[in-house]
C-alpha cells in the first residue's frame, strides 16, 4: 500500500477560496480584516512563521500589521502593547508569535488578550468553551486544520480510534477534545513521553497524530495497516546536499508512506492548514465585531 498524500495546501486554497467571499462582504460593510502580529527577539523560525502569515493576509486582503519587540523588551511594554491592541477597534484578532524568548511568561501574556481577538485559541475561555464541547468559537488553528484536513479528506472519524502522540497546550490536548466532541466523535487516547510502550498504542489506532517534535519517532511497526496518519512535527535535520545545511522533517518516518493509507507530508500537510485556519478566526473575528 502506498499512502495518499493529505496535501495541505490544497485544501487550506480551499478554505482560502471560501473566505474570499467573506472578506468581500465584510469590506462592503466598511469593515477591513486587520491582524495584528507580535514578534519578540529574533528567533529565525518565528520570523519565516510570521512573514507566511503576513503573505497569506496579503493575498486574502487582510490587512497585517507586525509589531516586532527586541528579546529584553519590558513586561510593562508587552502588556501595554497588548492592551492597546484589545482596545483598538480597527484591530480583529491578536497573535503572539510563539516562542517567546525564554524567562516571559507565554501563558501569562496570552490571558491579556481580548477574548474575542484570540485568533491562536489559547486564551482560556476560548480553550474553557472547548472543554464544554462547544466548537463554534475561536479554535487553535493547528487542531481545527488537522480536523478540517480529514473531513476535506473523508477520513472516517465518527467511532474511528484516534491516538495522539503529544499533550501540548497548542496541538494535543485542543486537537484530542476536539477529536472526541460531538461532530467529530472519535475515541480518543493520549499519549506522551511519559507512557509506556507507545508503539503498542498507536498500533490500535485508525487515526494517529504525531506532534512531538521528534524527527522521525514514529516507525511504520507503530503503525496499523490503512490507518490515516497525520504528521505535525516540524524538525530542523542536517543536510549536507542543501545549501543552508539543513532540511525540515516530520515526527513520522517516511517508510509509514508503505503502512498507512493516508498520510500528511512536512512540510505541505498542516503548516498550509495552521495558516489557513489563523486566516478563517480572523474573519470570524471581524464578523462578530
Ligand atoms: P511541545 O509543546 O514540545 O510538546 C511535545 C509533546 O510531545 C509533549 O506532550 C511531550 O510529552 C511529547 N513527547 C516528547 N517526547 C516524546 C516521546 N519520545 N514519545 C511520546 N511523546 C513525547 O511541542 P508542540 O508545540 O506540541 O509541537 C510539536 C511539534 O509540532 C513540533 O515539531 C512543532 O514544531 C510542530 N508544530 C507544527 C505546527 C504546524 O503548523 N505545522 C504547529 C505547531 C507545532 P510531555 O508532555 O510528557 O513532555
Amino acid at each position: 500500500m502506498v499512502a495518499e498524500r493529505l496535501d495541505g495546501r490544497a485544501c487550506a486554497a480551499e478554505v482560502e477560496s471560501t473566505l474570499a467571499a467573506r472578506i468581500m462582504a465584510l469590506k462592503t460593510k466598511g469593515v477591513e480584516p486587520h491582524l495584528a502580529v507580535i514578534i519578540v527577539g529574533e528567533d529565525p523560525a518565528s520570523k519565516v512563521y510570521v512573514s507566511a502569515k503576513q503573505s497569506a493576509c496579503e493575498r486574502l486582503g487582510i490587512k497585517s500589521t507586525k509589531y516586532s519587540l527586541v528579546s529584553d523588551v519590558g513586561k510593562e511594554e508587552l502588556i501595554k502593547l497588548v492592551q492597546t491592541l484589545n482596545a483598538d477597534i480597527d484591530v480583529h484578532g491578536i497573535l503572539i508569535q510563539s516562542p517567546l524568548p525564554s524567562g516571559m511568561d507565554e501563558i501569562g501574556l496570552t490571558e491579556l488578550v481580548d477574548p474575542s481577538k484570540d485568533v491562536d485559541g489559547f486564551h482560556p475561555h476560548n480553550l474553557g468553551r472547548l472543554v464544554q464541547g462547544r466548537t463554534d468559537g475561536l479554535l487553535p488553528c493547528t487542531p481545527s486544520g488537522i480536523i478540517r484536513m480529514l473531513e476535506w479528506a473523508g477520513a472516517k472519524l465518527a467511532g474511528a480510534r484516534a491516538v495522539v502522540i503529544g499533550r501540548s497546550r497548542v496541538v494535543g490536548m485542543p486537537l484530542s477534545l476536539m477529536l472526541a466532541a460531538r461532530g467529530c466523535d472519535a475515541t480518543v487516547s493520549i499519549v506522551h513521553s511519559k507512557t509506556e510502550d507507545i508503539a503498542s498504542i498507536c498500533r490500535d489506532a485508525d487515526i494517529l497524530v504525531a506532534a512531538v517534535g521528534s524527527p522521525g519517532l514514529v516507525k511504520s511497526d507503530w503503525v496499523k495497516s490503512g490507518a490515516v496518519v497525520i504528521d505535525v512535527g516540524v524538525n530542523r535535520i542536517p543536510d549536507s546536499n542543501k545549501e543552508r545545511g539543513w532540511s525540515l522533517a516530520g515526527d513520522v518516518d517516511p517508510e509509514v508512506s508503505e503502512k498507512a493509507s493516508m498520510l500528511s507530508p512536512v512540510p505541505g500537510g498542516v503548516g498550509p492548514m495552521t495558516i489557513a485556519m489563523l486566516m478563517t478566526n480572523t474573519v470570524s473575528s471581524a464578523e462578530q465585531y
